[in-house]
C-alpha cells in the first residue's frame, strides 16, 4: 500500500487523508489579542469556520481559537457527503421525537446544503460541489423489511425518494432506494474558503490555542488558554465536547470510522452516494482530485478504543476488493466522530451557561450538515434571532431514551488504576516482545504502563490514565496515537493532547536501563 505523503494541512493522526493535499491557507499570525470579543470560537473546524462566519458577516467582532491549526479534526478526515437523510434514520427520528420533528430534520438538512452553496458562491468557494443521486440498498430479507420502513418514514418527513430499479454501483442488492438532490465537495478547500472569507471580513484566528476553560462572569465568558485568558459576551465550544466533565461526557459517545481512497482499473467509479445496510453501514463515493479519480470507501465504525483499528482497516479493503478492480490504494485513514445518546445533535446554548456558551456536538456521521447547522442555528441565538431548528437541537431537551441508562454505563467505565512512576527495563518482560511502532499498556507490579517502542528501538513509557475523566487509554496502531475509549481523548507518542476533551498530557514515567 502506498500512503500520500504530500500533506499540506496537517491532522489529528498520522495517517494522510485524500483532501490533506489541498493546503488551508496559512493563517497569518495574530499580533495581539486584545480587547473584548463579541464572540470568541474554539475550533477551526467547519463547525467553528461556519459559525465565526456567518456571526462576523454580521458585523459582530469574532476571534476562534484553534488547538492546532485549521482542518486538524474532522473536517480533514471527513469523506463529506451531503445528505438530506441521517443516521438517526426516520423511522427512528418518528418514534423517539414525532413525525412533526421528523419532517423537520429533514427541512434543517436542505437548509444546510442551501447555505454551503450560498457561502461558496457569495465568496467565490471552488470546493468541488456537485449534486448527486444518493442510493441505499438492502441485501436480505431484513435489511429490505428495514428499507421498506426508511422510504415511507422519508417520505412522510418531506424528502424526495423513491424506489429504484438498480443501486448506482456493481454491488450485487435485493432493493435500493434514491434519494435526489444529495450532494459531495472537497471539505478542506470548503474549509479553506471559509477562512479565507472570514478573515477578509475582519474576523481574527489564532492557531495552537487550547481553550481549556470558560466561566461566566458579569456578563462576559472569561476564556482561558493555559495561562491566558480572553474576555467576550458569548463563546462557542465547535470541538466536539467541551473541555473538562460535563454532561456531554456522557451524552455523547466517540467513534472511529476507516476510509480508503483507491484507484480503479476498470474505471468503474460510481456517479452516485452509495450506502449499503450493514451495521456498521460502508458508504462510497467518487472525487477526482489533482486530475486523477478516487473511489472513497468508508466503514468498520467501532467505539474509540473497543476495536482493532488493522483490522478494521483490512476488513473494509477486503470489502472493497470483492466489489471493485483496485488499481492503487492512494489513501487510507480514520477519523473520530462523535454519537449522541438519542441519536440527534446537540446544538445550542449549554445549559446552566445563562445563554452565553455555546455548542454543537454528536453529530454521529453527518456533521457536514449539522456543523453547518451549528453555524446557522448559533448565530441567529447570539443575534438574538427565532430559529426554527433551535428547540429541535437544544442541548438541554429532555429526551427519555430506553437506551440512555446502559449508555450511560457504558460511557462510565472509567476507572481509577495505580499508575507507575519509574519502572527498570529488566522488570518488564513485555518491552522485550514489544515491535518497533508498537505500543501496549502492561502491569508492571500490580501499576499500569503505557509503552511505546519506536523505529530505533527507544521505549517511551507514560501513565495510561487518561487526564481527563481517569479511564485508560489504549494504543491506535494506525494512526500512533494513545486514544480513550471514555471520551474520546486523544493523544501522540509523547502523551501530548492532540484532540478531545483532556487539557493535560498523559504522565512520562522514568525508565531506568
Ligand atoms: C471517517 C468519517 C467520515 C465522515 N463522513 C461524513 C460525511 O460524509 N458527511 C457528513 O456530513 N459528515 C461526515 N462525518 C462527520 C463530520 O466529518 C464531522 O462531524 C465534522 O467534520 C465535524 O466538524 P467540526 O468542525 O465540528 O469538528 P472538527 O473538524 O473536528 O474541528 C474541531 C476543531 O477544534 C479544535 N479543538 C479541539 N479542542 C479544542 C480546544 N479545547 N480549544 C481549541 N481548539 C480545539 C481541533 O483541533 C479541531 O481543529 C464523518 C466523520 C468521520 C470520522
Amino acid at each position: 500500500m502506498t500512503d500520500n505523503t504530500n500533506s499540506k494541512t496537517p491532522r489529528d493522526g498520522s495517517r494522510v487523508s485524500a483532501w490533506q493535499t489541498t493546503g488551508v491557507p496559512e493563517v497569518p499570525a495574530v499580533s495581539s489579542i486584545a480587547g473584548h470579543y463579541d464572540v470568541i470560537v474554539a475550533g477551526a473546524g467547519l463547525s467553528g469556520m461556519t459559525t465565526a462566519l456567518l456571526l462576523q458577516q454580521q458585523g459582530k467582532k469574532c476571534l476562534v481559537l484553534e488547538a492546532a491549526s485549521p482542518g486538524f479534526g474532522t473536517t480533514g478526515g471527513t469523506t463529506a457527503h451531503l445528505n438530506n437523510f441521517f443516521d438517526a434514520t426516520y423511522p427512528e427520528v418518528e418514534s423517539d421525537f414525532g413525525e412533526e420533528a421528523a419532517a423537520l430534520l429533514a427541512r434543517s438538512g436542505n437548509e444546510a446544503m442551501d447555505q454551503i452553496k450560498t457561502l461558496s458562491a457569495r465568496y467565490g468557494i471552488d470546493c468541488d460541489f456537485e449534486h448527486k443521486d444518493a442510493f441505499l440498498f438492502s441485501q436480505d430479507e431484513q435489511e429490505t423489511k428495514e428499507l421498506d420502513q426508511m422510504l415511507a418514514a422519508s417520505q412522510r418527513a418531506g424528502v424526495i425518494v423513491e424506489e429504484a430499479a438498480g443501486n448506482g454501483t456493481v454491488i450485487p442488492f435485493e432493493r435500493a432506494i434514491r434519494y435526489e438532490n444529495q450532494a459531495q465537495f472537497h471539505p478542506l478547500k470548503y474549509l479553506a474558503g471559509l477562512v479565507r472569507a472570514y478573515q477578509e471580513l475582519g474576523g481574527e484566528l489564532a492557531n495552537g490555542k487550547l481553550v481549556t476553560g470558560t466561566e461566566v462572569k458579569d456578563e462576559k465568558v472569561l476564556v482561558s488558554c493555559g495561562e491566558e485568558t480572553y474576555g467576550c459576551s458569548h463563546f462557542v465550544y465547535a470541538t466536539h465536547l467541551p473541555p473538562g466533565i460535563n454532561q456531554f461526557s456522557f451524552k455523547c459517545a466517540p467513534y472511529r470510522s476507516y476510509v480508503i481512497g483507491v484507484t480503479l482499473t476498470d474505471g468503474n467509479y460510481p456517479e452516485a452516494l452509495i450506502y449499503d445496510m450493514k451495521e456498521p453501514y460502508h458508504y462510497l463515493r467518487t472525487h477526482e482530485i489533482d486530475g486523477q479519480k478516487y473511489l472513497i470507501a468508508g466503514g468498520e465504525d467501532h467505539k474509540t478504543g473497543h476495536g482493532d483499528p488493522e483490522q478494521s482497516l483490512a476488513t473494509l479493503r477486503d470489502y472493497v476488493a470483492e466489489h471493485f478492480r483496485i488499481g492503487q490504494i492512494a489513501f487510507s485513514w480514520s477519523s473520530q466522530y462523535y454519537v449522541s445518546v438519542d441519536g440527534l445533535p446537540y446544538i445550542g446554548a449549554m445549559p446552566g451557561s445563562g445563554d452565553r456558551i455555546f455548542t454543537g456536538t454528536g453529530f454521529n456521521g453527518n456533521g457536514m450538515i449539522f456543523g453547518t447547522l451549528t453555524g446557522m442555528i448559533v448565530s441567529d441565538l447570539i443575534l438574538g434571532k427565532q430559529n426554527p431548528y433551535a428547540a429541535l437541537f437544544d442541548p438541554g431537551r429532555v429526551k427519555p431514551v430506553a437506551s440512555f441508562t446502559e449508555f450511560v454505563k457504558e460511557q462510565a467505565d472509567v476507572a481509577y488504576h495505580f499508575i507507575a512512576d519509574r519502572f527498570r527495563a529488566e522488570d518488564l518482560p513485555e518491552l522485550a516482545d514489544l515491535g518497533v511502532n508498537e505500543g501496549k499498556v502492561v502491569s508492571y507490579d500490580g501499576k499500569k504502563i503505557a509503552i511505546y517502542k519506536d523505529e530505533t528501538g527507544k521505549v517511551t513509557a507514560l501513565s495510561p490514565t487518561c487526564t481527563h475523566a481517569g479511564c485508560i487509554v489504549d494504543f491506535n496502531p494506525l494512526e500512533k496515537t494513545w486514544d480513550c475509549p471514555c471520551h474520546g481523548g486523544r493523544y501522540d507518542l509523547q502523551g501530548r493532547v492532540i484532540t478531545g476533551p483532556p487539557q493535560k498530557a498523559l504522565k512520562q514515567i522514568g525508565l531506568d536501563s
